[in-house]
């Protein structure tokens, strides 16, 4: 089956690795075109100083790690919307006039409408309602995302692309059981697991509180190597062990990873329980045969 078009909306470089690296490696052997919205340019990410030699910025060396794990991985095309990223809450770098998160809501929704207008995907992914552990940029996206899914099809709301109705959505999903173990882990090493990380400002007992029900399980066996090879690219953020695999014990993580979940915004599901392993089933044939408008204009 070609014609198979897949975007995902998300707002870091790495996000797209250390969050969906072994599914979009899969997708992309099974011949769908895989296509990344990266909304910043993830200037605000702690990097050691030696591995900015040959770059001006930590925006260049994070952009050049994107493009690294993008070859790697087979995006289509990625569209790098070049906002300055965002703290976590509370964080000073919010406050930054060209940041994610101070940017107008309509104006974010209209440019994710005109990449949907213009890739015409069927399946639309972005983060949950809590952008996966509270990141303010996830959740800008993530609310620009969804309205623009709605509005891509309507044709009252003008942009420069024609419209375009996606026919699927999903919230990336958080295995409960992984980070149920990771609060374990946490306890045993003396940790809080409401005070993670450099900053202290990682709380991962909200990770759980905000879990949404998981609708899709995609299987990724096979493609673990991959994930890690597109996490390595992200060297600056501490690529190679895998996001939050990182607090995974090393010889547990491949039987861990060996799927991913989802929750299925639209069409809104009738139960709360698991009836789809691919994020493709149901899509209509006549849409995956139709020819994009954009090669017809050609
Ligand atoms: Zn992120």
């Amino acid at each position: 089956m070609s014609g198979r078009r897949l975007l995902i909306s998300y707002a870091h470089p790495d996000d797209e690795s250390f969050g969906l690296g072994g599914l979009i490696a899969k997708y992309v052997a099974e011949g769908v075109d895989v296509y990344l919205i990266c909304a910043t340019n993830g200037d605000v990410g702690t990097v050691s100083p030696e591995l900015l030699n040959g770059y001006e910025t930590i925006a260049e060396l994070r952009l050049s790690e994107l493009r690294c794990a993008s070859e790697l991985l087979g995006f289509k095309q990625v569209f790098e919307f070049g906002y300055r990223d965002s703290g976590m809450m509370n964080c000073d770098d919010n406050n930054h006039e060209s940041c994610l998160w101070k940017a107008p809501q309509e104006d974010v929704t209209r440019r994710v409408v005109d990449v949907i207008r213009e890739v015409q995907p069927q399946v639309v992914i972005t983060f949950n309602k809590y952008g996966g552990y509270g990141h303010p940029d996830h959740i800008a996206i993530q609310r620009a995302t969804t309205e623009a899914f709605t509005l891509a099809g309507n044709a009252s709301y003008v942009t420069s692309q024609r419209p375009y109705k996606p026919q699927k959505l999903y919230y990336s999903g958080i295995s409960i059981n992984m980070v149920r173990l990771w609060v374990g882990l946490t306890h045993f090493r003396g940790q809080d697991p409401r005070r993670l990380g450099n900053n202290k400002d990682i709380n991962i007992q909200a990770i759980l509180d905000n879990v949404e029900p998981i609708h899709a399980r995609v299987s990724i066996k096979g493609y673990y190597d991959k994930w890690q090879q597109a996490n390595a690219c992200h060297k600056s953020q501490g690529g190679g062990g895998g996001g939050m695999m990182r607090n995974i014990p090393k010889f547990l993580r491949p039987t861990l990873a060996s799927n991913q979940g989802f929750t299925r915004v639209f069409p809104t599901p009738t139960q709360n329980r698991i009836d789809e392993y691919d994020l493709f089933a149901g899509v209509t044939a006549a849409e995956i045969s139709s020819t994009p408008e954009r090669e017809l204009m050609r």
